[in-house]
Protein backbone atom coordinates (compact mmCIF):
# COMPACT_ATOMS: atom_id res chain seq x y z
CA UNK A 1 0.00 0.00 0.00
CA UNK A 2 3.16 2.62 1.29
CA UNK A 3 4.51 1.41 -2.25
CA UNK A 4 1.50 2.08 -4.14
CA UNK A 5 1.48 5.45 -2.55
CA UNK A 6 5.09 6.48 -3.35
CA UNK A 7 4.71 5.34 -7.00
CA UNK A 8 1.45 7.30 -7.50
CA UNK A 9 3.33 10.04 -5.43
CA UNK A 10 6.26 10.49 -8.13
CA UNK A 11 3.72 10.46 -11.17
CA UNK A 12 2.03 13.78 -9.73
CA UNK A 13 3.12 16.78 -10.93
CA UNK A 14 4.65 18.82 -7.58
CA UNK A 15 3.25 22.35 -7.19
CA UNK A 16 3.81 25.32 -5.12
CA UNK A 17 0.62 25.34 -3.73
CA UNK A 18 -2.71 23.59 -3.58
CA UNK A 19 -5.64 25.64 -2.75
CA UNK A 20 -8.66 24.09 -1.64
CA UNK A 21 -12.39 24.82 -0.67
CA UNK A 22 -16.13 24.05 -0.26
CA UNK A 23 -16.13 25.75 -3.08
CA UNK A 24 -14.25 27.39 -5.65
CA UNK A 25 -15.64 30.46 -8.22
CA UNK A 26 -13.40 30.54 -11.16
CA UNK A 27 -15.59 33.22 -12.67
CA UNK A 28 -15.28 31.96 -16.34
CA UNK A 29 -17.28 31.98 -19.27
CA UNK A 30 -20.01 29.82 -17.62
CA UNK A 31 -19.86 31.01 -14.03
CA UNK A 32 -19.18 27.58 -12.98
CA UNK A 33 -19.20 26.54 -9.23
CA UNK A 34 -16.94 23.59 -8.22
CA UNK A 35 -17.99 22.54 -5.07
CA UNK A 36 -14.93 20.66 -3.04
CA UNK A 37 -12.94 22.54 -5.45
CA UNK A 38 -9.10 23.01 -5.66
CA UNK A 39 -6.68 25.04 -7.81
CA UNK A 40 -3.18 24.10 -8.33
CA UNK A 41 -0.78 26.99 -8.24
CA UNK A 42 2.99 27.10 -9.34
CA UNK A 43 5.30 29.78 -10.17
CA UNK A 44 3.36 32.20 -9.48
CA UNK A 45 0.53 31.04 -11.98
CA UNK A 46 -2.71 28.70 -12.29
CA UNK A 47 -1.68 25.69 -13.12
CA UNK A 48 -5.40 23.66 -12.73
CA UNK A 49 -8.46 24.36 -11.52
CA UNK A 50 -11.08 21.02 -11.16
CA UNK A 51 -12.46 18.95 -7.83
CA UNK A 52 -10.67 18.55 -4.91
CA UNK A 53 -9.91 14.70 -5.72
CA UNK A 54 -9.30 15.26 -9.49
CA UNK A 55 -6.56 17.97 -8.44
CA UNK A 56 -4.74 15.99 -5.72
CA UNK A 57 -4.80 12.76 -8.19
CA UNK A 58 -2.75 14.96 -10.64
CA UNK A 59 -0.67 17.35 -8.59
CA UNK A 60 1.17 17.04 -4.98
CA UNK A 61 2.43 20.03 -2.81
CA UNK A 62 3.74 20.51 0.59
CA UNK A 63 1.74 23.74 1.19
CA UNK A 64 -2.15 23.08 1.11
CA UNK A 65 -4.32 26.28 1.75
CA UNK A 66 -7.88 26.93 2.42
CA UNK A 67 -10.38 23.54 3.49
CA UNK A 68 -13.45 22.69 4.55
CA UNK A 69 -15.88 25.31 5.07
CA UNK A 70 -13.79 27.97 2.68
CA UNK A 71 -14.66 29.73 -0.30
CA UNK A 72 -12.15 30.30 -3.05
CA UNK A 73 -12.68 33.27 -5.31
CA UNK A 74 -9.95 35.41 -7.70
CA UNK A 75 -9.23 38.80 -6.16
CA UNK A 76 -11.42 41.20 -5.99
CA UNK A 77 -11.02 44.32 -8.37
CA UNK A 78 -10.79 47.90 -7.42
CA UNK A 79 -11.21 49.82 -10.38
CA UNK A 80 -10.61 53.73 -8.92
CA UNK A 81 -9.26 54.78 -6.05
CA UNK A 82 -6.89 57.41 -4.60
CA UNK A 83 -4.89 55.02 -2.32
CA UNK A 84 -2.71 57.76 -0.85
CA UNK A 85 -6.12 59.73 0.56
CA UNK A 86 -6.16 57.14 3.45
CA UNK A 87 -4.43 59.36 5.11
CA UNK A 88 -7.26 62.46 5.20
CA UNK A 89 -9.93 59.71 5.60
CA UNK A 90 -12.59 61.47 8.46
CA UNK A 91 -10.67 64.89 7.90
CA UNK A 92 -13.63 66.22 7.02
CA UNK A 93 -17.47 64.87 6.30
CA UNK A 94 -20.99 65.79 5.92
CA UNK A 95 -20.07 68.87 3.56
CA UNK A 96 -21.07 69.57 0.25
CA UNK A 97 -19.02 68.27 -2.63
CA UNK A 98 -17.88 71.36 -3.78
CA UNK A 99 -16.78 72.97 -0.20
CA UNK A 100 -15.03 69.55 0.87
CA UNK A 101 -12.87 70.05 -2.39
CA UNK A 102 -11.51 73.46 -2.14
CA UNK A 103 -11.82 74.28 1.67
CA UNK A 104 -10.57 70.99 2.90
CA UNK A 105 -9.30 68.24 0.54
CA UNK A 106 -7.20 70.41 -2.00
CA UNK A 107 -6.11 72.72 0.44
CA UNK A 108 -4.85 69.34 2.81
CA UNK A 109 -2.92 68.18 -0.54
CA UNK A 110 -1.56 71.11 -1.17
CA UNK A 111 0.41 71.45 2.47
CA UNK A 112 0.99 67.48 3.54
CA UNK A 113 1.51 65.61 -0.20
CA UNK A 114 4.89 64.41 -1.00
CA UNK A 115 6.59 61.42 -1.90
CA UNK A 116 7.32 60.27 1.54
CA UNK A 117 3.26 61.21 2.54
CA UNK A 118 1.95 58.81 -0.65
CA UNK A 119 4.63 56.24 -0.11
CA UNK A 120 3.78 55.73 3.76
CA UNK A 121 -0.22 56.27 3.22
CA UNK A 122 -0.09 53.76 0.21
CA UNK A 123 1.48 51.40 2.41
CA UNK A 124 -1.99 51.91 4.65
CA UNK A 125 -4.57 51.73 1.67
CA UNK A 126 -2.63 48.79 0.22
CA UNK A 127 -2.78 47.10 3.60
CA UNK A 128 -6.65 48.45 4.39
CA UNK A 129 -7.21 46.78 0.64
CA UNK A 130 -5.60 42.97 1.04
CA UNK A 131 -7.27 42.30 4.14
CA UNK A 132 -10.42 43.01 2.15
CA UNK A 133 -9.16 40.85 -0.53
CA UNK A 134 -8.29 43.11 -2.94
CA UNK A 135 -5.54 42.18 -5.08
CA UNK A 136 -5.78 44.85 -7.95
CA UNK A 137 -6.68 48.66 -7.88
CA UNK A 138 -6.28 51.42 -9.95
CA UNK A 139 -4.92 54.80 -8.94
CA UNK A 140 -5.72 58.33 -9.99
CA UNK A 141 -2.77 60.23 -8.00
CA UNK A 142 0.42 62.56 -7.98
CA UNK A 143 3.96 61.03 -6.90
CA UNK A 144 2.84 57.86 -8.45
CA UNK A 145 6.61 56.95 -8.49
CA UNK A 146 6.66 56.23 -4.70
CA UNK A 147 2.84 54.73 -4.67
CA UNK A 148 5.21 52.09 -7.18
CA UNK A 149 7.06 51.36 -4.47
CA UNK A 150 4.87 50.77 -1.47
CA UNK A 151 2.15 48.87 -3.58
CA UNK A 152 5.27 46.52 -4.74
CA UNK A 153 6.83 46.30 -1.08
CA UNK A 154 3.11 45.19 0.00
CA UNK A 155 2.92 42.99 -2.78
CA UNK A 156 -0.59 43.98 -4.66
CA UNK A 157 -1.05 44.35 -8.12
CA UNK A 158 -1.83 47.54 -9.17
CA UNK A 159 -2.62 49.86 -12.05
CA UNK A 160 -0.84 53.58 -11.16
CA UNK A 161 -2.43 57.09 -13.24
CA UNK A 162 0.14 59.44 -12.91
CA UNK A 163 -1.64 62.30 -12.31
CA UNK A 164 -2.44 65.46 -14.98
CA UNK A 165 -4.55 68.35 -14.03
CA UNK A 166 -4.75 72.30 -15.60
CA UNK A 167 -3.17 74.15 -12.97
CA UNK A 168 -0.71 73.31 -10.36
CA UNK A 169 0.18 71.60 -7.32
CA UNK A 170 2.80 70.27 -5.14
CA UNK A 171 3.59 68.07 -7.92
CA UNK A 172 3.53 69.85 -10.93
CA UNK A 173 4.00 73.80 -11.99
CA UNK A 174 2.75 73.07 -15.38
CA UNK A 175 1.13 71.07 -17.46
CA UNK A 176 4.31 69.88 -19.42
CA UNK A 177 5.82 69.14 -16.36
CA UNK A 178 3.33 66.97 -15.65
CA UNK A 179 3.65 65.43 -18.95
CA UNK A 180 7.52 64.87 -18.13
CA UNK A 181 6.69 63.54 -15.20
CA UNK A 182 3.81 61.08 -16.52
CA UNK A 183 6.28 59.68 -19.14
CA UNK A 184 9.29 59.30 -16.87
CA UNK A 185 6.89 56.92 -15.25
CA UNK A 186 5.95 54.69 -17.52
CA UNK A 187 9.26 54.40 -18.89
CA UNK A 188 10.53 53.48 -15.53
CA UNK A 189 7.41 50.73 -14.77
CA UNK A 190 6.47 49.27 -18.09
CA UNK A 191 6.85 45.99 -17.99
CA UNK A 192 6.74 45.24 -14.10
CA UNK A 193 5.07 42.33 -13.24
CA UNK A 194 2.22 43.74 -10.60
CA UNK A 195 2.75 47.69 -11.25
CA UNK A 196 1.04 48.74 -14.35
CA UNK A 197 1.75 52.47 -15.01
CA UNK A 198 -1.29 54.60 -16.78
CA UNK A 199 -2.03 58.20 -17.82
CA UNK A 200 -4.66 59.86 -15.51
CA UNK A 201 -6.02 63.39 -16.99
CA UNK A 202 -8.40 64.25 -14.08
CA UNK A 203 -11.68 65.19 -15.75
CA UNK A 204 -12.79 66.89 -18.87
CA UNK A 205 -13.71 70.09 -17.16
CA UNK A 206 -10.11 70.57 -14.77
CA UNK A 207 -8.34 69.36 -18.06
CA UNK A 208 -8.77 71.31 -21.52
CA UNK A 209 -8.72 69.67 -24.51
CA UNK A 210 -4.74 70.38 -25.76
CA UNK A 211 -4.32 68.72 -21.99
CA UNK A 212 -6.92 65.99 -22.88
CA UNK A 213 -5.48 64.94 -26.63
CA UNK A 214 -1.87 65.18 -25.33
CA UNK A 215 -2.71 62.25 -22.82
CA UNK A 216 -4.52 60.38 -25.43
CA UNK A 217 -1.06 60.87 -27.36
CA UNK A 218 0.93 59.82 -24.56
CA UNK A 219 -1.50 56.73 -24.23
CA UNK A 220 -1.25 55.33 -27.57
CA UNK A 221 2.42 55.80 -27.77
CA UNK A 222 2.91 52.73 -24.67
CA UNK A 223 -0.37 51.84 -24.69
CA UNK A 224 -1.88 52.98 -21.91
CA UNK A 225 -4.88 53.03 -20.07
CA UNK A 226 -6.52 56.14 -19.90
CA UNK A 227 -8.06 56.69 -16.27
CA UNK A 228 -10.74 60.24 -16.08
CA UNK A 229 -13.12 61.23 -13.93
CA UNK A 230 -16.01 61.67 -16.13
CA UNK A 231 -19.98 63.45 -15.45
CA UNK A 232 -19.61 62.99 -11.28
CA UNK A 233 -21.69 65.99 -10.60
CA UNK A 234 -24.74 67.88 -12.03
CA UNK A 235 -22.48 71.35 -11.99
CA UNK A 236 -19.98 69.63 -14.04
CA UNK A 237 -22.51 68.67 -16.54
CA UNK A 238 -23.73 72.61 -16.68
CA UNK A 239 -20.05 73.83 -16.30
CA UNK A 240 -19.55 71.59 -19.43
CA UNK A 241 -22.18 72.94 -21.44
CA UNK A 242 -21.59 76.87 -20.46
CA UNK A 243 -17.71 76.44 -21.92
CA UNK A 244 -18.00 74.34 -25.08
CA UNK A 245 -22.18 74.11 -25.39
CA UNK A 246 -21.90 69.68 -24.92
CA UNK A 247 -22.04 67.00 -22.18
CA UNK A 248 -19.08 65.87 -20.95
CA UNK A 249 -19.33 62.49 -22.61
CA UNK A 250 -20.06 64.35 -26.28
CA UNK A 251 -17.71 66.59 -25.53
CA UNK A 252 -14.88 63.59 -25.17
CA UNK A 253 -16.56 61.82 -28.06
CA UNK A 254 -16.16 65.27 -30.29
CA UNK A 255 -12.43 65.55 -29.40
CA UNK A 256 -11.85 62.25 -30.04
CA UNK A 257 -10.61 60.49 -26.84
CA UNK A 258 -13.17 57.88 -25.96
CA UNK A 259 -11.96 54.49 -27.14
CA UNK A 260 -11.62 51.08 -25.56
CA UNK A 261 -8.69 51.83 -23.33
CA UNK A 262 -10.52 54.72 -21.23
CA UNK A 263 -11.72 54.04 -17.91
CA UNK A 264 -14.45 57.08 -17.39
CA UNK A 265 -14.77 57.26 -13.30
CA UNK A 266 -18.28 57.54 -11.63
CA UNK A 267 -20.43 58.51 -15.18
CA UNK A 268 -23.78 59.72 -12.84
CA UNK A 269 -24.73 62.48 -14.91
CA UNK A 270 -24.67 60.96 -18.31
CA UNK A 271 -28.18 60.60 -20.51
CA UNK A 272 -28.97 58.23 -23.10
CA UNK A 273 -27.08 59.32 -25.99
CA UNK A 274 -24.20 59.52 -23.93
CA UNK A 275 -24.58 55.82 -22.86
CA UNK A 276 -24.57 55.40 -26.45
CA UNK A 277 -21.56 56.56 -26.70
CA UNK A 278 -19.39 54.71 -24.10
CA UNK A 279 -20.90 52.17 -25.21
CA UNK A 280 -20.15 52.27 -28.80
CA UNK A 281 -16.94 53.37 -27.89
CA UNK A 282 -16.15 50.57 -26.00
CA UNK A 283 -15.37 52.26 -22.72
CA UNK A 284 -15.29 50.55 -19.19
CA UNK A 285 -16.94 52.37 -16.06
CA UNK A 286 -16.02 52.37 -12.62
CA UNK A 287 -18.60 52.91 -10.52
CA UNK A 288 -18.31 54.22 -7.04
CA UNK A 289 -21.47 53.60 -5.23
CA UNK A 290 -20.65 54.43 -2.02
CA UNK A 291 -18.60 58.29 -2.69
CA UNK A 292 -21.17 59.18 -4.56
CA UNK A 293 -23.81 58.03 -1.77
CA UNK A 294 -21.76 60.23 0.58
CA UNK A 295 -21.38 62.94 -1.46
CA UNK A 296 -24.84 62.79 -2.89
CA UNK A 297 -22.95 63.51 -6.37
CA UNK A 298 -26.21 61.93 -7.52
CA UNK A 299 -27.41 58.12 -9.06
CA UNK A 300 -25.63 56.80 -11.81
CA UNK A 301 -27.62 54.66 -14.50
CA UNK A 302 -25.82 51.63 -13.23
CA UNK A 303 -28.70 49.63 -14.53
CA UNK A 304 -28.72 50.91 -18.29
CA UNK A 305 -25.57 50.94 -18.74
CA UNK A 306 -25.35 47.27 -18.09
CA UNK A 307 -28.08 46.98 -20.79
CA UNK A 308 -26.32 48.69 -23.29
CA UNK A 309 -23.31 46.54 -23.01
CA UNK A 310 -21.13 48.75 -20.80
CA UNK A 311 -18.56 47.02 -18.59
CA UNK A 312 -19.23 48.90 -15.39
CA UNK A 313 -16.84 47.95 -12.21
CA UNK A 314 -16.64 49.15 -8.75
CA UNK A 315 -14.51 52.11 -7.69
CA UNK A 316 -13.90 53.22 -3.99
CA UNK A 317 -12.82 56.12 -4.98
CA UNK A 318 -10.46 57.91 -2.54
CA UNK A 319 -10.91 57.10 1.64
CA UNK A 320 -11.75 60.60 1.90
CA UNK A 321 -14.95 60.21 0.31
CA UNK A 322 -16.26 56.69 0.95
CA UNK A 323 -14.69 56.22 3.55
CA UNK A 324 -13.16 52.76 3.00
CA UNK A 325 -11.52 50.84 0.73
CA UNK A 326 -14.08 47.42 0.44
CA UNK A 327 -15.35 46.02 -2.67
CA UNK A 328 -17.41 43.62 -0.90
CA UNK A 329 -19.75 46.77 0.61
CA UNK A 330 -19.75 47.91 -2.61
CA UNK A 331 -21.17 44.96 -4.44
CA UNK A 332 -23.80 44.92 -1.91
CA UNK A 333 -24.64 48.56 -1.67
CA UNK A 334 -24.44 48.58 -5.26
CA UNK A 335 -26.56 46.01 -5.74
CA UNK A 336 -29.26 47.36 -3.42
CA UNK A 337 -29.18 50.90 -4.39
CA UNK A 338 -29.92 49.93 -8.11
CA UNK A 339 -32.78 47.07 -7.12
CA UNK A 340 -34.38 49.96 -5.43
CA UNK A 341 -33.87 53.22 -7.78
CA UNK A 342 -35.27 50.70 -11.08
CA UNK A 343 -37.91 49.20 -8.48
CA UNK A 344 -37.20 46.02 -9.79
CA UNK A 345 -35.44 43.11 -7.55
CA UNK A 346 -34.01 40.89 -10.04
CA UNK A 347 -31.37 43.54 -11.58
CA UNK A 348 -27.56 43.27 -10.65
CA UNK A 349 -28.37 39.80 -9.43
CA UNK A 350 -24.93 38.38 -7.04
CA UNK A 351 -23.62 36.59 -10.14
CA UNK A 352 -24.00 39.89 -12.15
CA UNK A 353 -22.18 42.02 -9.02
CA UNK A 354 -19.45 39.78 -8.34
CA UNK A 355 -18.35 39.78 -11.97
CA UNK A 356 -18.17 43.44 -12.01
CA UNK A 357 -16.14 43.05 -9.03
CA UNK A 358 -13.42 40.67 -10.90
CA UNK A 359 -13.48 39.44 -14.17
CA UNK A 360 -14.80 42.67 -15.81
CA UNK A 361 -12.40 44.99 -13.33
CA UNK A 362 -9.51 43.15 -15.07
CA UNK A 363 -11.00 43.65 -18.16
CA UNK A 364 -11.70 47.31 -17.86
CA UNK A 365 -8.18 47.95 -16.93
CA UNK A 366 -6.59 45.43 -19.69
CA UNK A 367 -5.28 43.11 -17.36
CA UNK A 368 -8.03 40.26 -18.66
CA UNK A 369 -4.84 38.15 -19.63
CA UNK A 370 -3.48 38.72 -16.33
CA UNK A 371 -5.47 38.38 -13.72
CA UNK A 372 -9.91 38.87 -12.83
CA UNK A 373 -10.95 34.55 -12.66
CA UNK A 374 -8.83 31.81 -11.70
CA UNK A 375 -8.51 30.36 -15.03
CA UNK A 376 -5.11 27.81 -16.32
CA UNK A 377 -2.26 30.14 -17.34
CA UNK A 378 -3.30 33.61 -15.30
CA UNK A 379 -1.58 35.00 -12.19
CA UNK A 380 -2.50 33.17 -9.07
CA UNK A 381 -4.51 36.31 -7.62
CA UNK A 382 -7.25 34.51 -4.98
CA UNK A 383 -8.69 34.75 -1.92
CA UNK A 384 -10.03 32.29 0.89
CA UNK A 385 -12.86 33.31 2.78
CA UNK A 386 -14.06 31.72 5.69
CA UNK A 387 -17.46 30.37 5.79
CA UNK A 388 -17.84 29.59 9.16
CA UNK A 389 -19.51 32.73 10.35
CA UNK A 390 -22.80 33.06 12.02
CA UNK A 391 -23.95 35.42 9.34
CA UNK A 392 -22.56 32.79 6.54
CA UNK A 393 -24.60 30.07 7.84
CA UNK A 394 -26.52 27.76 6.34
CA UNK A 395 -25.19 28.32 2.58
CA UNK A 396 -27.83 27.85 -0.25
CA UNK A 397 -26.22 30.08 -3.04
CA UNK A 398 -22.47 30.68 -2.80
CA UNK A 399 -22.96 34.18 -5.23
CA UNK A 400 -25.86 35.47 -2.63
CA UNK A 401 -23.24 35.03 0.55
CA UNK A 402 -20.65 36.79 -1.33
CA UNK A 403 -22.27 39.95 -2.44
CA UNK A 404 -24.84 40.00 0.54
CA UNK A 405 -23.41 38.46 3.48
CA UNK A 406 -19.59 38.58 3.39
CA UNK A 407 -17.28 41.33 5.42
CA UNK A 408 -13.66 42.26 4.87
CA UNK A 409 -13.86 40.30 8.15
CA UNK A 410 -13.78 37.20 6.41
CA UNK A 411 -11.48 37.53 4.27
CA UNK A 412 -8.47 34.78 5.44
CA UNK A 413 -5.69 34.13 2.91
CA UNK A 414 -4.87 36.30 -0.05
CA UNK A 415 -2.29 35.43 -2.82
CA UNK A 416 -1.11 37.83 -5.31
CA UNK A 417 0.92 36.58 -8.39
CA UNK A 418 1.30 33.58 -6.24
CA UNK A 419 2.62 34.67 -3.07
CA UNK A 420 0.89 34.88 0.08
CA UNK A 421 0.43 38.30 1.35
CA UNK A 422 -2.17 37.76 3.77
CA UNK A 423 -2.33 34.71 6.11
CA UNK A 424 -5.74 33.82 8.68
CA UNK A 425 -6.40 37.39 8.28
CA UNK A 426 -3.19 39.08 8.53
CA UNK A 427 -0.18 40.53 6.81
CA UNK A 428 2.37 37.84 6.66
CA UNK A 429 5.13 40.40 5.74
CA UNK A 430 5.68 43.20 7.59
CA UNK A 431 4.00 44.86 10.59
CA UNK A 432 0.56 45.95 10.50
CA UNK A 433 1.43 48.09 13.99
CA UNK A 434 4.01 49.34 12.15
CA UNK A 435 2.09 50.88 9.52
CA UNK A 436 -0.88 52.22 11.52
CA UNK A 437 1.63 53.84 14.14
CA UNK A 438 2.90 55.81 11.01
CA UNK A 439 -0.24 56.76 9.91
CA UNK A 440 -1.15 58.15 13.77
CA UNK A 441 2.04 59.95 13.07
CA UNK A 442 1.03 61.75 9.88
CA UNK A 443 -2.07 62.41 10.96
CA UNK A 444 -0.87 64.12 14.93
CA UNK A 445 0.81 66.70 12.52
CA UNK A 446 -1.76 67.51 10.00
CA UNK A 447 -4.17 67.97 13.17
CA UNK A 448 -1.69 70.41 14.27
CA UNK A 449 -2.06 71.99 10.56
ZN1 LIG B 1 -11.89 59.87 -7.77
Amino acid sequence: MLEDESISMKDKEKVDCIICGDYVLPIDAGMTVIANGAVAVDRGKIVDVAGYDEIISRYASDNIVGGSGRVVIPGLINTHTHAAMVYFRGLADDLPLKEWLEKHIWPAEAKWLSPEFVSDAVELACLEMLKAGITTFNDMYFFEEAAAVSARRMGVRAVLGSGVIDFPTVSAKTVDEYFEKAERFVVDWKGDDLITPCIAPHSAYTCGPDTLKKAKKLAEKYDLLLHIHLSETEWEVGEMKARYGRKPVEHLEEIGFLDKNVLAVHCVWVEDNEIDLLAKRGVGVSHCMESNLKLAAGFAPVVAMLMSGIKVTYGTDGAASNNDLNILSEMSTTAKVHKALTSNPTVLDAKTALLMATRWGAGVLGLERTTGSIEKGKAADLVVLNLMKPHLSPVYDIYSHIVYSMRASDVETVMVGGKTVIDNGQLLDGSESEIMDKAKRWAERIKKG
